[in-house]
């Protein structure tokens, strides 16, 4: 063992370090960064060396699950570690909170940040927030110190004559105007540039996460890096432009990467590696219907707003150098079970006063245990269309595997072997009566189970709202 990972061993072996220090939290969330588009994760094309680096010292998770398949909801999942509906982010009225939405993640919600406030920690949210742009629904109310990002996605409030960036990603080449997208750049709770100048958010983000982590150095903190990227419209600075053989997406998963690269650079140099952990995400798959513009969900069918794994199992690292062992973990995990995981490692709880949904995935990042989840619910737009139990997956509706349009329900439900049919492509329904009425039995009680939610939030709009160009 080297001298730093065991160091770090030692730290974390320590009854002082239960009682007086508590592990650092860094999570960098992608927007629909796909199953397919990271080196580590197979990409041919895209360069990831820094992620992949990343992977090969830390744990590379191959089957686990964003809270939802876009992103609204599948941001409230992460940080309050409920499925959606019980927070009411997810809706039938409306996927995603708009420019001209007055809901947000509700006040009596609790987040990590919130949880870790507990303890003392500093909180920083970077990048996209998506849970609410009105004052009563910023960062600075649900546990963050420090908030500098967009608070809605960065293709909203396109300005009236604007080109179409549909009809752009026709063209692998084509480059948007980021003066055609009227999207605030926010400080704490004030605009500080409108439109923000998208080319440079990426660089800028990681330029603010390290100074937040060089201010903190000293005391335990939760970054929270949620990059706008590669969400479309593609954006990014001029240095990564033309650099790679993938086009444009793949100029800036390389930026992405180059990010991540300079966060991990600065925990080293700060000797901050030894009691950090990171974890890299993404919201959900790969946008499919912007062509090249774009991700990959690899072997996985579908992407984006399905329930298709393509649309949720998204390529997940944890890092923790000398405190979690390196390997490839092929058991379940989910966004929703952070929380949970953090306050265990940060020696709190999680809240107590009512239901959640995710669980404490710390056995198995020790290597001391299994992965405690062996379950998953796939809600989309306030209806539960799937469910997993072990490798079998049961389908009740689905929708469009591209434009995820054409909502319907299945006539007679769907059954996959995920172990043995990573791609959904082979029916097993009939033959497999007995785990069918099964996992029909499961989806039945978590229905019962979270009625009573909290009312729908994404459908609520402001009054007479006007957009400003
Ligand atoms: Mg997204």
């Amino acid at each position: 063992m080297k001298l730093k990972p065991l160091l770090a061993f030692l730290i974390w072996c320590s009854p002082l370090f239960a009682s007086h220090h508590q592990p650092n939290f860094v999570i960098i969330f992608c927007d629909d960064l796909g199953y397919g588009d990271l080196g580590s994760f197979g990409n041919p094309t895209i360069r990831t060396p820094h992620l992949d680096r990343l992977a090969h010292e830390g744990q590379k998770w191959t089957q686990f699950y964003s809270a939802d398949p876009i992103c609204t909801p599948s941001r409230a999942g992460l940080l309050t570690g409920r499925y959606p509906i019980r927070s009411g982010m997810t809706s039938a009225a409306r996927g995603v909170l708009f420019p001209n939405s007055s809901g947000g993640l509700p006040q009596k919600e609790v987040t990590i940040a919130e949880v870790l406030k507990q303890k003392n920690y500093a909180t920083a949210a970077v990048g996209k927030w998506h849970l609410g742009h009105l004052p009563q629904h910023l960062p600075m109310t649900q546990g963050f110190d420090f908030y500098y990002g967009i608070p809605y996605s960065n293709d909203m409030a396109k300005i009236k004559g604007a080109p179409n960036y549909r009809a752009g990603a026709e063209d692998p080449d084509y480059y948007p105007d980021f003066k055609d997208f009227d999207v605030p750049l926010m400080e704490d709770e004030k605009n500080v540039e409108w439109p923000a100048d998208q080319n440079t958010i990426s660089k800028r983000y990681t330029e603010r996460s390290v100074q937040f982590i060089e201010d903190n150095k000293d005391r335990p903190f939760f970054l929270y890096l949620a990059h706008s990227m590669p969400h479309i419209p593609l954006f990014l600075s001029e240095a990564f432009r033309g650099k790679s053989i993938r086009g444009l997406y793949g100029d800036v998963i390389e930026e992405i990467d180059w990010s991540a690269g300079q966060i991990l650079d600065t925990l080293r140099r700060l000797n901050l590696d030894i009691k950090t952990i990171v974890v890299f995400t993404s919201d959900n798959g790969p946008w499919l219907s912007f062509k090249t513009h774009g991700g990959s969900a690899g072997p996985l069918r579908a992407g984006k707003g399905t329930t298709f794994e393509g649309g949720q199992r998204v390529p997940t690292i944890f890092w923790a150098p000398g405190i979690f062992p390196p390997r490839v973990v092929n058991e379940m995990g989910a966004s929703i079970d952070l929380l949970t995981t953090f306050a265990s490692l940060s020696g709190t709880n999680a809240p107590m006063d009512r239901k959640m949904d995710g669980y404490d995935l710390s056995p198995a990042l020790m290597g001391t245990g299994r992965s405690p989840r062996n379950e998953f619910f796939y809600w989309n737009r306030a209806v539960l269309h799937a469910v997993r139990s072990g490798p079998w997956k049961l389908h009740f509706w689905q929708n469009h595997p591209v434009t995820y349009s054409r909502v319907h329900k299945l006539d007679t439900p769907e059954l996959y072997h995920l172990e043995k049919d990573i791609s959904e492509a082979y029916e097993i329904a009939t033959a497999n009566p007995d785990i069918v009425t099964y996992l029909t039995q499961k989806a039945e009680m978590h229905k019962q189970d979270t009625e009573g939610s909290l009312p729908d939030q994404n459908g609520a709009l402001i009054p007479g709202f006007k957009y400003r160009r």
